[in-house]
């Protein structure tokens, strides 16, 4: 195993993830990453989601990939993490989807943009059981401007009383649309958007052509030019 298969980052996220180490000898409850849409920010924070749960992780603090908690994360169905996001999200696959079992809820009606409030209520069952695992759980959410007025309230209940070993890794696009008590409730991490030559070179190895004009028209945000790129291919 090389170390390479251990490293999820982008090449623009090594120092966040020193960063975010210093605080694992003492994790809040709550940690709320923001940054620029299209930049990593989920596929970073499932990193920290998945090394938080794996049973022997690298000296860099990366999931091992090989545990049974790893393997569990990357088929999407650890019995101690939960993803909680909007329906219109869910086609959108994540670091670690398999592709599978992803027609689950497919209504005719339009995909919700919203996190609805029964959304975080399925979470009371999930934090009333005991773990299976290491004895820790954890909800990721994003992004967190997504909650309605009434998921939020119900969020920020369950902040203020923290379940025992349950860690909540928000994630949000644009600080300014979230409630000032969910704020409040979070302890804030700041995920840096790349440099322009650094978003270009990484769009290059990609593989895109005109790497250049989708970074541009994507405000220089290399995941969401990669995306608008390869849709384009698409067609
Ligand atoms: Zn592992």
């Amino acid at each position: 195993m090389s170390v390479t298969s251990t490293d999820p980052l982008l090449p623009w996220q090594g120092e966040s993830w020193r960063q975010l180490q210093q605080l694992r000898e003492r994790l809040p409850h709550a940690l709320l990453f923001y940054g620029a849409a299209g930049t990593g920010k989920t596929r970073f924070v499932e990193a920290f989601a998945k090394s938080l749960l794996c049973e022997s992780p690298t000296p860099e603090a990366h999931a091992c990939g090989v545990c049974p908690s790893c393997n569990w994360f990357s088929q999407s169905n650890h019995p101690d993490y939960r993803r909680v996001r909007p329906e219109v999200l869910e086609d959108e696959p994540g670091e670690d989807d398999s592709g599978e079992e992803k027609k689950t809820a497919k209504a005719s009606k339009a995909p919700s943009k919203d996190i609805k409030i029964d959304q975080i209520r399925a979470l009371a069952d999930f934090m009333n059981v005991s773990t299976h695992r290491s004895g820790l759980r954890v909800v990721m959410l994003y992004p967190a401007e997504a909650l309605n007025t009434a998921a939020a309230n119900a969020l920020l209940k369950t902040l203020e009383e923290p379940p025992p070993g349950t860690m909540f890794l928000l994630l949000s696009n644009r600080l300014d649309r979230l409630l000032p008590t969910i704020l409040s409730r979070c302890r804030k991490f700041a995920l840096n958007a790349p440099g322009h030559d650094e978003a270009l070179a990484w769009l290059k190895q990609q593989g895109v052509k005109d790497a250049d004009a989708w970074l541009a028209e994507q405000g220089g945000a290399p995941l969401a030019a990669l995306e608008a790129a390869q849709g384009e291919g698409r067609e």
